[in-house]
């Protein structure tokens, strides 16, 4: 596989939704097939160094999925692929940072990805034992329990992962980025 041209790969979804799980899976399979200068931006991870100190108040995520845009954008504008996994709750700043994308990267160059799970099933894997504490109230402003989450209307890749099992979901993504020609067998 070689690589065309460069693209953000960007998933949204409720915490548990499986982006992480998702995002690592489309980055070996990249780096597998000879696309290796891959970077991954991971919302937990940003949190700990790039947007440190950031809340969790609708301000505070916009300033952190904006400046995970920014940085999206400056690997997308250098042909660098790049695979975002960040929960980003709001329709308004994840369509901002698309135009951001598309700018630099062209048509087609941010790919939002659903992970598309009910509260209930993402409730019952508790990856992290988040809901858990959402629900007894030790942490608030918890996305699907108590703060909210916009899923996307139209985005480019949907994966319903309550009904697929991982890898299938990835073959979606890398069939979706081989179809628009942004890496080539
Ligand atoms: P997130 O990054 O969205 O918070 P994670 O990837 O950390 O979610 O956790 C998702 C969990 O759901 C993992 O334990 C994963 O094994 C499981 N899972 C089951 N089916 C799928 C699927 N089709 N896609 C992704 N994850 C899945």
């Amino acid at each position: 596989m070689a690589l065309q041209r460069g693209f953000t790969i960007w998933f949204t979804g409720l915490s548990g939704a499986g982006k992480t799980t998702l995002s690592n899976i489309v980055h070996h399979r990249l780096q597998s097939e000879g696309v290796t200068n891959v970077e991954v931006l991971d919302g937990d991870v940003v949190r700990t160094h790039l947007s440190k100190g950031l809340g969790f108040t609708r301000e505070d995520r916009d300033t952190n999925i904006r400046r995970i845009g920014w940085v999206a954008q400056l690997l997308t504008k250098n042909n660098v692929p790049n695979i975002v996994a960040a929960i980003s709750p709001y329709r308004n700043v994840r369509n901002e940072v698309r135009k951001m994308i598309e700018h630099v990267g062209g048509p087609g160059s941010f790919i939002e990805v659903f992970a598309d799970c009910s509260v209930d099933i993402c409730e019952k894997r508790d990856v992290k034992g988040l809901y858990a504490k959402a629900r007894s109230g030790e942490i608030k402003q918890f996305t699907g329990v108590n703060d909210p989450y916009e899923p996307p209307h139209n985005p480019e890749v949907r994966v319903d992962t309550s009904q697929c099992t991982p890898e299938a979901g990835a073959d979606m993504i890398i069939d979706h980025i081989r179809s628009k020609g942004f890496v080539k067998l």
